[in-house]
């Protein structure tokens, strides 16, 4: 599967990608029985590719051949298996340009924000091929009494499987597997049956690397695939990124089968404008701009509240406002394109219904994406900057994910205000305050429940050296994905305690 040059002319079942397979021990599998579902460019609305919907036979296979692979890799010393991320690294690096071709016709985010996706990625690799020192443990000579060693080694459990979501395609995978292969464990990966060719691309180039047949795992699918990775007995731990009911589904059903589970959820991300930040919003907006419309919103790190304190309201509403409006919207691939489509139709319509019903619930519309039109693609998903003021905090534009380039701007009194509003929703994953005061930014940053705090930063996306955090109903578990908690989340520590006569 090679992904091809910019966007050309489709016809009705044109699968420029083919079937995005299955690949488990050291094999490409289209499974028999199992049903095939439409993958669709959002931005034509045309037909690329068909997946694989992996049914639980198909699944147990898979687990089967990672369990097979297990005791090899285990033994395989920590700098060997470091080897296959510095070779998959320079290939990554290689195919970094196609790769985020492929992220933008799968997903629709434009290119550059697909070129940010596979940074990313390749980042946890880098990170991952660490893990010779990452994953040591320490001890203590007679740490237990007089002439008795003590000391603890972190060591690999077996089958780890991650299921993840359509918005970051590329990037989530690499929270998870390659720390949980680095620490010598195997791999099934479960993309988003919306988006899987990223990953499908990946797996291509962990072949073209050598990996050992099983190490690493693709399976593709829906529910009843989810369902079959949660249910395996031979699966140690699960990674989970999708929304808040999938999580906690997830988060309980695998817990209940006494397995590791780190879930990531959806979220509701504020960003606070203090009164003091106004002498330098022009040089803020892009990056408030940038929070709550790239990506067409649909991040997890999206700034969809703006709330303003006080006198910072006029002005920063103004200032969103007018850059919102010259936003261009269009297709991923094409050049100067800022916000590509959502998803789906079926996002679209979502979205839009929201705005229906947050005009007729009292909000004022002030700019409105709806009905936005295309140029050459008026089949695709499109959904322009929509900004609403006055917003009350019982309103479904306060209180949902919309997932979808909607900003819903409230005024308050107090940062103590903004504080309280932030921290009344049930979710924690991220939130931002633009401010000149150092005291302004700590009280942001000690009183707020959220796990991602951007200080003058509109996205908090953690680089991989760091957890990849997240609070409340955005995350169930304790250990997150990306760097040291990865590797404590992927290993179990052993203490041994030795003496000699
Ligand atoms: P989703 O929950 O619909 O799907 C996520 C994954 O779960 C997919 O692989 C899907 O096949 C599977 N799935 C869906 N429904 C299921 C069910 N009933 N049972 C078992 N498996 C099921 O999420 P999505 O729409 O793909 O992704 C968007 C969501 O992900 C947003 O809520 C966003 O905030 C969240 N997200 C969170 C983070 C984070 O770090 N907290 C990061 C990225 C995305």
């Amino acid at each position: 599967m090679a992904a091809t040059a910019a966007a050309r002319p489709h016809h009705e079942g044109d699968l420029e990608f083919g079937i995005a397979r299955n690949y488990w021990g050291g094999r490409w599998v289209v499974p028999d029985g199992c049903a095939l579902l439409d993958v669709v460019n959002p931005a034509t609305a045309r037909r690329i590719a068909q997946v694989v919907l992996s049914d639980r036979a198909e699944v147990q296979r898979a687990v089967g051949a990672a369990e097979a692979a297990f005791p090899q890799w285990r033994r395989t010393p920590p700098i060997e298996r470091a080897r296959y991320l510095f070779k998959l690294k320079e290939v990554m690096e290689r195919e970094f340009e196609s790769l985020a071709r492929l992220i933008t016709q799968d997903h629709g985010k434009t290119l550059d924000d697909a070129r940010g996706e596979v940074r990313r990625a390749i980042e946890n690799v880098e990170t991952a091929a660490g893990i010779p020192t990452l994953m040591m443990g320490y001890g203590l000579e007679d740490g237990a009494a007089r002439g008795i060693d003590e000391y603890m080694i972190r060591v690999p459990l077996g089958v780890f499987a991650a299921v993840c979501p359509f918005n970051f395609p590329l990037m989530v995978p690499f929270w998870f597997w390659p720390y949980a292969v680095a620490c010598g464990n195997t791999f099934v990966v479960k993309p988003s049956e919306q988006v899987p060719l990223a990953m499908t691309r990946v797996f291509e180039l962990l072949e073209e690397v050598g990996f050992p047949p099983g190490v690493m795992n693709l399976v593709h699918g829906a529910r009843e695939t989810v369902d079959a990775l949660l249910d395996d007995a031979r699966i140690q731990g699960i990674s989970f990124v999708g929304s808040t009911p999938v999580a906690r589904y997830i988060y309980q059903r695998a817990a209940a089968r006494g397995k590791r589970v780190q879930a990531q959820g959806g979220a509701k991300n504020a960003l606070v404008v203090m009164p003091d930040a106004v002498p330098v919003l022009e040089s803020l907006v892009s990056n408030i701009l940038s929070s709550s419309f790239g990506a067409a919103g649909q991040r997890c790190l999206a700034g969809s509240v703006l709330l303003t304190v006080g006198e910072a309201h006029r002005e920063a509403v103004e200032c969103v406002v007018e850059g919102a409006r010259k936003i261009k919207v269009g297709y991923g691939l094409e050049p100067g394109v800022e916000l590509g489509p959502v998803i789906s139709a079926a996002a679209r319509d979502r979205i839009t219904g929201a705005i229906g019903e947050g005009e007729q619930s009292g909000a004022r519309l002030l700019l409105d994406g709806r009905g936005v039109r295309v140029e050459g693609f008026e089949d695709g998903y499109f959904v322009g900057p929509t900004v609403f003021d006055q917003v009350t905090p019982e309103m479904r534009l306060a209180q949902e994910e919309l997932f979808g380039p909607v900003l819903s701007v409230s005024n308050v009194a107090s940062l103590q205000e903004a504080i309280e509003r932030i921290n009344a929703s049930p979710f924690g994953n991220a939130a931002s305050i633009y401010t000149q005061s150092g005291k302004a930014a700590r009280e942001f940053r000690y009183h707020i429940v959220a796990g991602n705090i951007g200080i003058n930063v509109g996205i908090a996306a953690p680089m991989a050296y760091f957890p990849f955090a997240g609070m409340k109903a955005s995350f169930f578990g304790t250990l997150h994905g990306q760097g040291r908690d990865a590797v404590e989340f992927f290993t179990d520590k052993r203490v041994v305690i030795e003496r000699w006569l």
